[in-house]
């Protein structure tokens, strides 16, 4: 039964053999596990590993480069089962940065930097899980970032503070974006914006390099912190792409991305429901299961149809993103992204509701999905700037900024 909502879309033998794989390797983490994370906030190096040991981290990563080659597809399935597995979000996010980042190197690195960091982050020696874009002055507006990094020589001297960094305890590199042009010297805000592999050991090495956690209610075993770079001297042999480009070239892998973290919203709904459905027909109050009750059973229905629609949505997407040019494709991940955290937010509501006072002890789960799928509405972009692109880009609504 549980299996069968899961299943809900035909899948490819490729995706099929994703799936299954994926839901082996999670079987290996239990829900003890999961939450033991949560408590003492530990980073789930176990887990990671052991997705590295099978070539996981690679997913994306060509063959040429010792990856498995997959596509946008194969990534939607594995990191939807993930967090339907028991995971959550936050299971999904500990290891979506190290799988993401390799895109832009992919795409825009140099074949000697790729040849020799790429295999590594495909066998899960070497993390690349961060990505370092948001400041105190530039959130929503990323343009904004004041982060400098002024070439001398043969290096890049950086300067700047970065805030909400995730995963930068369990990372070697972080991509970290910065500009080479002052904002005033560029004709659009969009150019002028570089983007830097910045060894992590050498920059704490160099003294250049401080961070603070930032405690947080929700996702406590991935850790985000804000970062201080002083003088921080990186090769310039280590600029992903061109010089003054890196905002395009991060726009070019955003909708894939963003359609990936809708699948980790679907796979956090799932589980959320499939913990409700438990539940109501096991709870027994008034002579008889709580399920029995419409209005414990209409929430949760409700929620398992937008759940559903959700997948629909986020699976057809990715079948045609490849294919698709810039503002469909941009349509589709931003519609997928935007219901896919509201269809999980529906779900763990729902599942809290139906679990009555347990719904917020943490023996049984379903609060920290409600955690995280608050937060769906806000990262990696706000619900409201996914509204915006579909008003703006698509409906041909006037720009707000
Ligand atoms: C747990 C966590 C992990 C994160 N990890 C990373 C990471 O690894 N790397 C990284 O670079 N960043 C990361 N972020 C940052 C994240 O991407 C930003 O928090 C997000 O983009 C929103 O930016 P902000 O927080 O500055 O909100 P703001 O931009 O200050 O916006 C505040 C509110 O105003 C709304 N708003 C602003 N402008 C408009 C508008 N024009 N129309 C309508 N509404 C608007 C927003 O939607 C939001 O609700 C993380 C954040 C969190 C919470």
């Amino acid at each position: 039964m549980a299996h069968a909502w899961r299943d809900a879309v035909p899948l490819s033998d490729e995706q099929r053999l994703v799936r299954d794989s994926i839901r082996d390797l999670c079987g290996e983490f239990d829900a003890a596990y999961w939450r033991e994370r949560d408590r003492e906030g530990e980073y789930p190096t176990e887990f990671v590993d052991r997705l590295g040991e099978h070539g996981w981290m690679g997913i994306l990563i060509p063959e040429a480069y010792g990856g498995a080659g997959m596509a946008t597809t194969e990534a939607v399935v594995m990191m939807e089962e993930i967090a339907a597995s028991g995971g959550g979000f936050s299971a999904a996010q500990a290891v979506h940065g190290g799988i993401y980042n390799t895109v832009p190197i992919v795409k825009y690195a140099s074949e000697e930097l790729k040849e020799s960091l790429l295999p590594e982050v495909a066998d899960g020696e070497v993390a690349i899980q961060s990505f370092g874009l948001t400041e105190p002055n530039a959130g929503s507006e990323s343009t904004a970032i004041e982060t400098t990094a002024e070439r001398d020589g043969d290096e890049y001297v950086v300067n700047g503070q970065k805030i909400w960094i995730s995963r930068v305890d369990a990372s070697d590199y972080v991509v970290l974006m910065a500009r080479t042009t002052p904002r005033e010297d560029v004709d659009k805000r969009t150019r002028g914006i570089s983007m830097l592999l910045v060894d992590l050991d050498d920059a704490y090495e160099q003294d250049a390099l401080e961070v603070r956690e930032i405690p947080k209610s929700v996702s406590g075993f991935v850790h985000s912190y804000e970062m201080w770079f002083s003088d921080l001297r990186v090769p310039a042999d280590r600029l992903i792409g061109e010089e003054g480009e890196g905002f395009y070239q991060v726009l070019d892998g955003l909708n894939e991305e963003r359609l990936v973290i809708a699948a980790e919203c679907v796979g956090l709904g799932i589980v959320a429901l499939e913990r409700a459905v438990e539940y109501a027909n096991e709870r027994e109050v008034f002579g008889g299961p709580i399920g029995a009750n419409q209005g414990v059973q209409h929430p949760i229905a409700d929620a398992y149809a937008k759940v559903l629609a959700a997948k629909q949505l986020v699976y057809s997407a990715a079948e045609v993103l490849d294919e698709a040019d810039r503002t469909e494709a941009g349509a589709r991940a931003n519609v997928s992204k935007y219901l896919a955290a509201e269809a999980c937010f529906a779900a763990a509501d729902a599942a809290v509701q139906t679990h009555g006072g347990f719904g917020v002890a943490r023996e049984y789960d379903v609060e920290r999905y409600f955690r995280e799928a608050r937060l769906t509405r806000i990262v990696p972009i706000t619900q409201q700037l996914a509204l915006n692109y579909l008003g703006e880009n698509v409906l041909g609504l006037p720009r707000s900024y």
